[in-house]
């Protein structure tokens, strides 16, 4: 890996060697290029810096800890640790860029919030740091997704976001999107668009995995006071890969490390079964960028499905996208039942209820702690289980004898 790494990647134009870039309308890309001018000067400012740090300190609860499993790696074997992501505050990674995202918009004048979610995790994370600085906050979500995930709309609105509802199609993540940007598009002097991962036009890609750098940037150093060694091995669960790019940008350039990127291998590898985007897919366009995508002969993103509603998007960050292309991380699938295996097992073992997103990068941690039994496997344990609850007990329970 090149010692340069972070000034190199993203090019000026916002490329991860072929991936990423803006493919956006020209309004958009006005909109786009002030966002990251804007972004370059005002994230490098002392204000800002010392702003974030104060906040991730009081009020997010950082540094998360690092945990050693101890009952885990005893039955699986390896020595297994988790970067307790859960404990963030809102419970999982993402108040880490929703946080960012809105001090950015404070610094750059705006007063509205806006962004599409699809379980509701990322509007339930910006709602929240709209919250935090007062901002206005405008959420869109299908109509499907609103019945299916009420808890979620619940908190939103408690929380004091806007929630529209979105009935056009077929009511779910795409048109929420759609609808978002037509909003956005409205009044972009006001308004800041928040992207819920390393996903999207430049420059959200690249600003959404510096803000969740921290996670690494904590991870390296607590682990090295714990053990006084780097791990062997790192993996994450990729949906659009935000939470895997905070803990990798810590280590890609420490070549011992070897960096396993975990996606929804879901029901089978079959078409619309799953959203195994780097198994199955191929360099395409979605959203403004390019990445490895899901498509049909057309292009046009195939349908796609996992137990774990983060998880599931045709797409995937261009920096993933280049990081497999250089072999510098390896990308595999875990399946619904090996997921929920692992949510189990973390919960009876360790008295830690995983996201279903995060028990994916449980269970690849513990195939490969008992592949190389003489090894340190270090997880990021996105979020916590909470929200999945009762969906596992109405379609597990009675396998797990409850
Ligand atoms: C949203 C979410 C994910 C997936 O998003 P990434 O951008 O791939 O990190 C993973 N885990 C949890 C807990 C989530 O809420």
């Amino acid at each position: 890996m090149s010692e340069n790494y972070f000034k190199k990647y993203p090019s000026k134009d916002g490329f991860y060697k072929e991936y990423g870039g803006a493919f956006v309308p020209p309004v958009l890309e006005k909109e786009m290029k002030k966002i990251a001018d804007s972004y370059f000067t005002i994230s490098k400012s002392h204000n800002f810096i010392s702003e974030l740090r104060s906040i991730r300190k009081h009020y997010q609860g950082r540094p998360t800890p690092v945990y050693f499993c101890n009952r885990l790696s005893e039955k699986y074997g390896g020595r297994i640790y988790l970067k307790r992501e859960d404990l963030n505050h809102s419970g999982a990674h993402k108040l880490n860029h929703c946080m960012g995202e809105a001090l950015l918009a404070k610094y750059m004048g705006k007063k509205r919030l806006i962004a599409e979610t699809g379980a509701g995790q990322h509007g339930v994370a910006l709602a929240t740091a709209a919250a935090y600085f007062g901002l206005e906050c405008e959420i869109h979500m299908g109509e499907v997704d609103m019945k299916k995930e009420h808890p979620n709309v619940a908190r939103m609105k408690i929380l004091g976001a806007e929630v529209i509802p979105v009935s056009s199609g077929l009511k779910t993540l795409k048109e929420a999107v759609d609808s978002a940007f037509q909003s956005y598009l409205k009044d972009p002097d006001n308004t800041i668009y928040c992207i819920g991962s390393v996903v999207g036009p430049h420059p959200f890609p690249m600003m959404v995995r510096d803000f969740q750098r921290i996670v690494g940037i904590e991870a390296k150093e607590q682990f090295f006071d714990m053990t006084g060694e780097l791990p062997d091995n790192v993996v994450a669960c990729v949906g659009g890969g935000s939470n895997a790019m905070g803990i990798f940008s810590s280590f890609l350039e420490d070549d011992e490390c070897s960096l396993y990127g975990v996606e929804p291998g879901g029901l089978s590898l079959k078409k619309g079964e799953h959203a195994a985007t780097m198994t199955k897919g191929k360099p395409g366009t979605i959203h403004g960028f390019k990445c490895y995508l899901l498509q049909e002969e057309d292009g046009q993103p195939q349908p796609v499905y996992s137990v774990a509603s983060g998880l599931d998007y045709p797409g995937v960050g261009p920096e993933h996208s280049m990081l497999r292309d250089i072999n510098r991380v390896t990308y595999d699938s875990v399946g619904d039942k090996e997921a929920i295996d692992a949510f189990f097992e973390l919960s009876r073992l360790e008295g830690i209820i995983p996201a279903l997103e995060s028990a994916h990068a449980v269970a690849y941690a513990l195939k490969l702690a008992g592949e190389k039994p003489h090894t340190s496997v270090l997880v990021n344990l996105s979020g916590r289980g909470d929200k999945d609850l009762d969906f596992v007990i109405d379609n597990y329970g009675k396998d797990y004898q409850i």
